[in-house]
């Protein structure tokens, strides 16, 4: 059974508008580290809201783990799919540690507070993320980038077998996003969670080495693995002729971290 299967999917914004996404098909596996590429405005992230539950009124079928998303309540999805927005505004007031702990709210009972191991597996990922000096200060006093990287770690915390994320590096510096994407890679294996990413740079979706699914027209235009995906001649159809691999630059290109 796929993490995730969509078919047929049509969705606008309005009754006027045109359909963003038109017939578009989607499928990844169990445990799986799926990129979304496209030209900004091709529809990245409204598919993710999709996926996330955020809109219902999409004709076509949208399954998680086998089962109708439209059929699956809100508490339960909370279970299954972790979700971060590009920019998450609010919660300014409340720490680092406190936001973190909120991840756990999808299986802590009305009335009750969290348990010790919620607070250990918070400060464990806090750790992993390398944010556990961060703990007591108060979002709104934390950097862009280091709201993001608090935001996909209470998405880590929230022990679901999904995690949607919209544009996860792109307020992170080159030694961030390296941080950042090898979590998710170890994440996949070690935990065989199943995630789903858009981003804006290619050699992100290489550097995962996972499936590489490409928006272009409301459709997907390409999808398979990102060595076969992410290849000069596909990058130009989709973002242009002026596309190069760093072997046509005149320059060396600067990278962050090895390509294994
Ligand atoms: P991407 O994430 O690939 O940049 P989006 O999914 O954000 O693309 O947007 C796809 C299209 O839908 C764009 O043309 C955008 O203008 C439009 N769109 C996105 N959000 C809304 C909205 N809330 N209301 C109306 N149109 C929207």
């Amino acid at each position: 059974m796929n993490a995730v299967e969509v078919k047929d999917l049509h969705f606008g914004y309005g009754k006027k508008s045109r359909n963003v996404l038109d017939g578009l098909d989607f499928s990844c596996e169990k445990g799986s580290v799926n990129v979304l590429l496209g030209l900004n405005g091709s529809g990245k992230t409204t598919l993710i809201k999709i996926l996330a539950g955020l809109y219902e009124n999409y004709t076509g079928e949208v399954f998680l783990f086998g089962r109708d998303l439209k059929t699956i309540s809100v508490a339960e999805r909370s279970k299954m799919t972790a979700y971060v927005a590009q920019r998450s505004a609010g919660a300014d007031d409340f720490t680092v540690r406190n936001y973190l702990l909120f991840g756990k709210v999808n299986r802590t009972k009305f009335y009750s507070a969290p348990s010790a191991k919620d607070r250990e597996d918070t400060l464990r990922y806090a750790e992993r993320f390398g944010i556990s000096g961060l703990l007591d200060k108060n979002l709104g006093q934390l950097s862009g980038g280091e709201r993001q990287i608090v935001g996909v770690c209470c998405a880590a915390v929230q022990d679901t077998d999904l995690i949607v994320l919209d544009e996860p590096t792109s307020a992170l510096d080159i030694r961030n996003q390296h941080v950042v994407l090898s979590l998710i890679k170890e994440i996949a294996v070690s935990e065989g969670k199943t995630f789903i990413l858009s981003s804006h740079n290619p050699n992100h979706a290489l550097y995962l080495g996972g499936e590489v699914h490409v928006i272009k027209d409301g459709r997907i235009a390409f999808q398979g693995a990102a060595c076969e995906t992410v290849t000069a001649e596909k990058m130009r159809s989709v973002y242009g002729e002026d596309v190069c691999i760093s072997k046509d630059l005149p320059y060396n290109e600067i990278s962050f971290g090895k390509f294994r």
